[in-house]
């Protein structure tokens, strides 16, 4: 049997006391990357040429639904796909569509991915047919020649596209844009306009020293109380207790009637009401975006552990979940830590 047949009843193997770290927060969020690999490579994200993992260092779809599974059974109650771009895995909509069992099973609220978009024009369908009901896309100017530049190579038309096909599949999108000060600070109020425009929310995200790149990023930091600073002078901005346990922070503007959240790693503490973590693709759970912190799930699966012992591992990775992060950009300094947002799971 594969685990896309197993009832949720079986996916239920042990325990249903909740996660709770040792500061007493309840793990309800987990963040999956599926692959380390893209089609594009954004200059703050990836190296020119990335050397990616093998195949083998990865964990199959059967381990990654069997990990995600444990968790579900341990109350976590959203699961966001990420990556690298989740849509390049091969078999990654059998996962979903796999995954989607929780959701009619009323265990798991919300199942969603992060994308850069270039592939949704052929996977929004499916995705909304697998209970998919929001995503977030990642377009960080919708200038084609910067956007080539930003990426190294991509089609902003085709994120245009997906997007639009996301929409017409009844998918709500939210748009994530990181904001870099060379080159989209001017604007980024443009880009929010539109996305209020096409109904979309947009997330603006201040970049963080994650995994080494060619770039200077001490050039590229931007830092968003400045930019809401600058949107302050010629719009209103609300703010709004819309709290997703992580490290946005909500406002909706008065004249677009969107909302636009920031994402502030950098400048401000959100560690307190963190409820995620986070699985790489090679099975290794971070309990904390911003330490070093590691648990090996991978090795545990391949030994042959039984659900007992999967989950077991899982509560005692969650218990040492780290009080919070220590971020500084600083210049000249080595990234804060080595592995890649890619890598991580963004
Ligand atoms: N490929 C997908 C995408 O681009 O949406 C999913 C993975 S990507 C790593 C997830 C998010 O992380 C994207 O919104 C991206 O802009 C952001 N990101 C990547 N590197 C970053 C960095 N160094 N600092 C801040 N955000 C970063
Ligand atoms: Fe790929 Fe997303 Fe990283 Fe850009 S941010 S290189 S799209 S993984």
């Amino acid at each position: 049997m594969t685990p896309y047949d197993a009832s949720p009843s079986q996916a239920r193997p042990t325990s249903a006391a909740p996660l709770i770290d040792g500061f007493g927060r309840t793990v309800t969020y987990l963040r999956v990357s599926v692959t380390d690999r893209c089609d594009l490579r954004c200059v703050y994200c990836m190296a020119e040429h990335m050397v990616f993992l093998p195949k083998k260092d990865l964990l199959t779809l059967e381990e990654l639904d069997r990990v995600s599974s444990a968790f579900i059974a341990l109350g976590v109650r959203k699961l966001r796909i990420t990556g690298g771009e989740p849509l390049v895995r091969k078999g990654v909509m059998s996962l979903i569509e796999g995954l989607s069992r929780h959701l009619k099973s009323g265990e798991l609220d919300e199942l969603t991915l992060t994308t850069n978009g270039t592939r949704l024009a052929e996977f929004a369908g499916p995705l909304a047919a697998a209970g998919v009901r929001r995503i977030n896309v990642s377009i960080d100017t919708r200038k084609p020649d910067l956007f080539r530049r930003l990426t190294r190579g991509g089609d902003v038309a085709k994120v245009l596209a997906g997007i639009k096909a996301a929409q017409d599949a009844g998918i709500a999108v939210k748009i994530n844009a990181v904001a870099l000060a060379q080159d989209n600070a001017s604007e980024l109020p443009d880009l929010i306009a539109w996305a209020h425009g096409e109904g979309m929310d947009a997330t603006l995200i201040e970049t963080m020293p994650l995994g080494e790149i060619e770039e200077d990023r001490t050039d590229q930091f931007l830092s968003l109380a400045q930019v809401r600073q600058e949107l302050d002078s010629f719009w209103t901005l609300e703010d709004i207790p819309l709290s997703t346990g992580g490290p946005a922070r909500y406002v909706r503007i008065a004249e677009t009637g969107g909302r636009l959240g920031f994402i502030t790693p950098m400048t401000h503490n959100f560690c307190e009401g963190c409820n995620r973590v986070r699985l790489t693709c090679t099975g290794t759970l971070h309990t904390c975006l911003g330490q070093e912190d590691a648990s090996d799930l991978r090795a545990v699966l391949r030994a042959g552990a039984d659900d007992t012992a999967l989950i077991e591992a899982i509560r005692l990775a969650v218990d040492g979940k780290p009080k919070g992060h220590d971020f500084r950009i600083e210049r000249a300094a080595a990234p804060a830590l080595a592995r890649h947002m890619s890598t991580t799971g963004g």
